[in-house]
């Protein structure tokens, strides 16, 4: 029995599990779909190889999400139970973070692509009313422990704290934006400074974290602010024991702010007091956002996944992330 999605209006931490279609080209190179997904719950089917390599038995793994999402469902099917109902929270001091977490080629930036072209139309509409309220939008990305502003030619950043503990990244463009269609173009823009000749060999996009800002703003005042994460590959936080130095250091870097993530998250729900925001650049930047007055920030985690079997071990893997966020 599937059953409804719930929004995320009364929960603080919401996550979400999104399985995307298995592709005729998988298929055709041997892949069965090893997850089947009807909300809340999700199984994967994981293969279990015998010494000569044939498969022996399937062994099934279940877990229950607040939200699952199967393939035939689409980005406004998430967007709808997930952001839109922080829209009105959003110009109220609200601060909402959303994370597209997973391994290369599970969806993360289709998914995220999808939630900002919705947010672009309805950001404008619930602004519409009010002439004095202003969007201003800024995107970078931390690779290998640096960051890189997106909307500024990927010109290197550094993270400062200030005298007052707050942090700031120095120099971090932002650009206002006047109509959903500016915003659009701002957020297609950067999307492609992050990808541009990535290749196979050398995806630049795989192993970083980038990070959409929107701010809505009176004056000098923020009224709520938006951030968008879209997360490095996390297979690669398995890298760790490559023999290329690079793609160690990397993968080093990536598990510890991928870890550092789930701890600060989990910290944040249970109310303890320590946060270990300082564990990695990634949890710094994100500190101020995951401090502000609790009862107005919400965190929209959405975990991506590969249904072909040759992935049913990193699927595993995040689904075993998701479910440790709680
Ligand atoms: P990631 O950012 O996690 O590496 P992508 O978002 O780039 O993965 O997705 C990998 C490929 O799969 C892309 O070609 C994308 O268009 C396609 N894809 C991902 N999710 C879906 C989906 N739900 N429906 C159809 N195609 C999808
Ligand atoms: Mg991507």
């Amino acid at each position: 029995l599937i059953q409804e999605h719930q929004t995320t209006q009364n929960i603080k931490l919401c996550v979400c599990v999104r399985k995307r279609p298995i592709f005729k080209k998988e298929e055709v190179g041997g892949e069965i779909d090893a997850i089947s997904c009807s909300n809340p719950m999700i199984r994967v089917h994981e293969p279990k190889l015998k010494v000569d390599g044939i498969t022996k038995y399937v062994e099934n793994h279940d877990f229950q999400f607040d939200n699952t999402f199967s393939e035939v469902e689409q980005g406004k099917d998430i967007y709808d139970v997930s952001l839109a109902p922080l829209m009105d929270l959003l110009v109220n001091q609200g601060v909402v973070t959303c994370f597209a977490y997973g391994q290369t080629g599970s969806g993360k930036t289709y998914t995220m692509k999808s939630i900002q072209e919705l947010l672009a139309i309805d950001i404008y509409k619930q602004i519409s009313a009010t002439p004095s309220y202003k969007i201003f939008v800024s995107f970078f990305e931390i690779y290998g422990g640096k960051c890189y502003d997106l909307l500024n030619s990927k010109a290197p950043l550094q993270i400062l704290e200030d005298k007052n503990n707050n942090i700031q990244i120095q120099g971090l463009v932002e650009k206002p934006s006047e109509s959903e269609h500016e915003l659009f173009q701002l957020m297609e823009l950067a999307n492609s400074v992050r990808t541009t000749h990535a290749t196979v060999a050398n995806d630049t996009s795989s192993r970083s974290h980038s990070i959409c800002q929107i701010a809505i703003r009176q004056g000098y005042s923020d009224i709520g602010k938006l951030i968008l994460v879209d997360l490095a590959g996390s297979e690669r936080a398995q890298d760790t024991q490559s023999n290329n130095r690079q793609r160690r250091l990397e993968g080093a870097e990536i598990n510890k702010s991928l870890l550092a993530l789930k701890e600060c998250i989990r910290a944040m729900d249970s109310g303890q007091g320590h946060v270990p925001f300082r564990a990695s650049k990634l949890t710094l930047v994100l500190r101020d956002s995951f401090t502000a007055k609790s009862n107005k920030s919400r965190i929209i985690m959405i975990a991506c996944i590969s249904p072909g079997s040759s992935s049913a071990d990193h699927s595993l893997n995040t689904l075993r992330y998701a479910d440790r966020l709680k």
